[in-house]
């Protein structure tokens, strides 16, 4: 496998955050989180709905001095995007001059990065991408995505009931790319965390944004593991979790088929979450505190129910019913935190 340059990934690990939205994000938020700037509208996806496109009509232009081939690339993920969404969610048009708001998609030396969404200010979003970005068939998606509105997954406020990062081990100047969005406006949305996201790093990044090529300094949590080992490259793939993300946002329904895979994932994730607590987190552990959020009432109250819930381990409202209760407690506990600790933003807890 070639691997890209180093600059190429070290601008994956990138997206860029704006401005663009302080009109409505001022409006909504009082009180700014110190650190956070550009960041608080987003956490899984755009919560501000200026970032999204109306009408889902992205107008785009891409430039000429890529080659045959990279267009080709482009116009596949796009392909892929609208083709596995509800007819009509998303469109994908080439801009006129009239066309205001766009996203300019252009070649960079090494970088593969985005803005997230529309961009209010300057109206145009920028979509970079190098020749090393073509590699992996993931990777343009990736974009895309970013585009459309969404954030990284791995920066949930929830990240770490499901992976463990090593912040000691993430070169200074990458730390940012894994902190956590703490703000009293990120909530879990409900959808699970998704370890199969598009949006999710995967092992390349991780390696790069490391001080020693070592890709365990962002991991899956063993009860997880079955479900994700983050080592594949990202592929041409979005998960159910993304494609109900990206419909919610735009308000478009669903493919058939998309519900199924996504009961099916919220059941996998739901248990393993269950396993997760009811093996680490019934008493407090002083090595990896952030295993459980230190959470370890909610941790109790959940594991007392675990054994109601496995008996209906097929029951998708009692999953559904229990995600939610969970993700609940937890943006309390999150609020709590936040409101009585002092965080270090540009650190990655
Ligand atoms: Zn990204």
């Amino acid at each position: 496998m070639n691997l890209p340059t180093k600059g190429l990934w070290v601008s994956f690990l990138f997206v860029l955050l704006y401005q663009g939205t302080s009109v409505l994000a001022d409006k909504q938020q009082p009180k700014q989180t110190p650190g956070l700037i550009g960041d608080e509208e987003a956490f899984s996806f755009a919560v501000d709905p200026a970032l999204l496109w109306p009408r889902g009509i992205v107008y785009y232009e891409i430039d000429s001095k890529f080659s045959k081939e990279q267009k080709m690339a482009i116009g596949k993920s796009m392909n892929y995007i609208i083709s596995n969404l509800h007819p009509g969610c998303i469109q994908f048009r080439p801009r006129k001059p009239s066309d205001m708001f766009y996203v300019y998609i252009q070649p960079h030396d090494s970088e593969c990065k985005s803005t997230i969404g529309r961009k209010i200010q300057s109206r145009m979003s920028t979509l970079y991408l190098g020749d090393d970005c073509f590699e992996s068939p993931g990777t343009v998606l990736h974009e895309l995505i970013h585009t459309l509105g969404a954030a990284h997954e791995h920066i949930r406020p929830d990240r770490n009931l499901f992976v463990e990062v090593d912040c000691d081990g993430i070169e200074n100047r990458f730390k940012n790319a894994f902190t956590r969005k703490i703000n009293r406006y990120d909530k879990t949305s409900s959808t699970p965390y998704d370890l199969r996201s598009v949006m999710h790093y995967r092992k390349k990044e991780i390696e790069f944004a490391s001080k020693d090529n070592n890709n365990t300094v962002l991991k899956v949590r063993e009860a997880y593991a079955h479900l994700s080992d983050l080592s594949e490259d990202p592929p041409l793939e979005l998960t159910a979790t993304d494609i109900i993300e990206i419909s919610r946002n735009y308000d478009c329904g669903l493919k058939p088929g998309i519900k199924e895979k996504y009961v099916k994932y919220v059941n996998e994730i739901t248990i393993a979450l269950l396993n997760h607590l009811k093996t680490n987190c019934l008493e407090p552990k002083k090595d990896d505190d952030h295993a459980c959020y230190g959470g370890y009432d909610v941790a109790s109250k959940y594991v007392d129910e675990w054994k109601k819930y496995d008996d209906k381990s097929n029951d998708y409202q009692t999953a559904k019913k229990m995600l939610a209760e969970i993700f609940n407690d937890v943006d309390q506990i999150q609020s709590n935190i936040m409101f009585t600790e002092e965080i270090d933003f540009n650190d990655c807890p």
